[in-house]
Parts: C-alpha cells; structure tokens; sequence
C-alpha cells in the first residue's frame, strides 16, 4: 500500500500501545516519521517502538498518562528531539462504564471526561503552540462515529467525543491561518482490545450489522485516514470531522 510522505518531521501519538494508536504509529512511521509512542503502559509502547524500528523505522517510547495536564510539555519536547514536531494524533481514549446515566457512577464520568476530553485540550494546548513555531503541522483527535450520534449505556463517552468534535472545529478556527491544521477522525466500531473489553460476541456481531458494510472496521483503516490527515496531502483541509465508519451513520 502507498505511504504519505511525512520525512523530516515527528509524530506523537497517545495510547499508541495498542488498538487504533498503535496501527497509527506504524503507519506514521511508514510514511517516514519519526514516531514518539506515548501509552500509559510503558511496556506496551516500547514494544510498539521495537516493532517501527525492527521494520526499519525511528521511534522512541514514553509511558505517560494524558490525564495528567503535566505531561503534555514533555512529550512535545521529547517529540521535538527526534525532529521538527509537526504531528500528533491525540488518541488515548477510553470506554467506561456501560450503564444509563440514571445509574452512571460520577467516578466513570469524571474519568472518562478526563481521558477522553480533558487530555485532548490539555494535548492541545501544548502542542499546537509548539507546532506554530516550528512553521506549521497537524494535529489529529480521535473522537469516533459517536461524536455525532448517540447510543445507550455510554453518556459519558457520547459526550467526550461530541466534545472533541467541537473543541477540534474551535482549536481549527484559531490556528489554521498560523499553518496548524486539526481535524478529528470519527471511527465506526473497530475490533481492537477496547471494543474487546466491552463487548461479547453476540454484541459484536449486532454491531457489525449495523455496519453497511456488514463488519466492523481494521485498525488500519483509521491509520489510513490519520496519515493522510497528518500529511501535507490534507493540506486544505482543516476544522472538520471525518469518519471512517463503514456507513454506521449512514442510515
Ligand atoms: P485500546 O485498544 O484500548 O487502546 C487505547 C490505548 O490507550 C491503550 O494502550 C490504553 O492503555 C491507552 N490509554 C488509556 N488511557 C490512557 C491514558 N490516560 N493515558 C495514556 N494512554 C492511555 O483502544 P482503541 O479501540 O484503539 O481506541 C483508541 C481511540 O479510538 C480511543 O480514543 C477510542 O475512543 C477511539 N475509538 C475507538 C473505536 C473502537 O471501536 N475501537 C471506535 C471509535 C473511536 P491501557 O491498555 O494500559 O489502558
């Protein structure tokens, strides 16, 4: 498969020890970046690292967790070590608790919002500066096809990611005439350990159906759009939300 030509820059990417963030760094690395993969498990993003590099490629590993709003300096500079940083794909997210929100715990919506919308700003707010004086880049949130429609059981994360898609749009509006591009990515569901967690296979399979294409989606297939929108190729295209949902919100 081609390759989007991202040479001379580095890429970070969260929660890329594993699922979407962890098909995002190879394909990131692939098209020539150098890649920082930054996951909570330290241990699951230097594998991650020794994969890009085994197959060629530069990376280097961080455990960090992006709910920390300290993080966040230290991850662009070290990404700025391996080379001009112009790329980062904000994807660590997490799931939380599966109930109505008559019996959603505040615990699992103040955590979820944390992870999932609290750490994007707070990555955002790090980057995007840092980008500007390196003369430009893009920045890439993973929200989901669920940050534009609703499902039962998941308020909290049906509101980080509505959240995400407008923090995105807004961050957009304020920096792409500085040269810095921010898209968010909307994934149908796509079959990694996160999807793992929270479903069975009785409830795969519904969902799949729910698909046009009657399956759910590869890791890869959103690596395919983040690389895109991370390159020069996207060039005119910011402040929008992009889904890669295999027509779930077709219908
Ligand atoms: P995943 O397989 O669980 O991978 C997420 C990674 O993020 C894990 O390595 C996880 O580490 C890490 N992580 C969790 N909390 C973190 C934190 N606070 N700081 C740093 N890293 C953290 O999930 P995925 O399915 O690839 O999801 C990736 C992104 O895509 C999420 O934002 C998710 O909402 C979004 N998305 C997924 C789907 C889907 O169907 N899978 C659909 C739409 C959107 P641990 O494993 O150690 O917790």
């Amino acid at each position: 498969m081609p390759t989007y030509d991202l040479a001379d820059r580095s890429a970070l990417v969260t929660g890329a020890g594993s699922g979407i963030g962890r098909a995002v760094a190879l394909e990131l690395a692939r098209s020539g970046a150098a890649v920082l993969v930054a996951d909570l498990s330290g241990e699951a993003a230097r594998r991650v690292a020794e994969e890009i590099t085994a197959a060629g490629g530069t990376a280097d590993a961080v455990a960090a967790d992006v709910a920390d709003p300290g993080v966040h300096a230290g991850l662009v500079e070290a990404a700025g070590r391996m080379a001009p940083f112009k790329v980062a794909v904000n994807n660590a997210g997490i799931g939380g608790e599966a109930k109505p929100v008559g019996e959603y715990s505040t615990e699992s919506w103040l955590r979820v919002i944390d992870v999932n919308l609290n750490a994007v700003f707070h990555g955002l707010r790090a980057q995007i500066p840092a980008m500007v004086a390196a003369g430009g880049g893009s920045v890439v949130t993973m929200a989901s096809v669920l940050g534009s429609v609703g499902i039962a059981g998941s308020s909290a994360y049906v509101a980080s990611k509505h959240a995400v898609v407008g923090l995105t749009k807004a961050a957009a509006m304020e920096y792409s005439a500085q040269g810095v591009r921010v898209n968010a990515v909307g994934p149908g569901f796509i079959r990694t350990p996160l999807l793992d967690a929270n479903l069975d296979t009785a409830a795969a399979d519904a969902l799949a159906a729910q698909h046009a294409t009657g399956r759910l989606g590869t890791a890869e297939e959103v690596a395919a759009l983040t690389a895109f929108l991370a390159s020069d190729a996207a060039s005119f295209i910011t402040g929008s939300y992009h889904l890669v949902d295999g027509g779930y919100s077709a219908h």
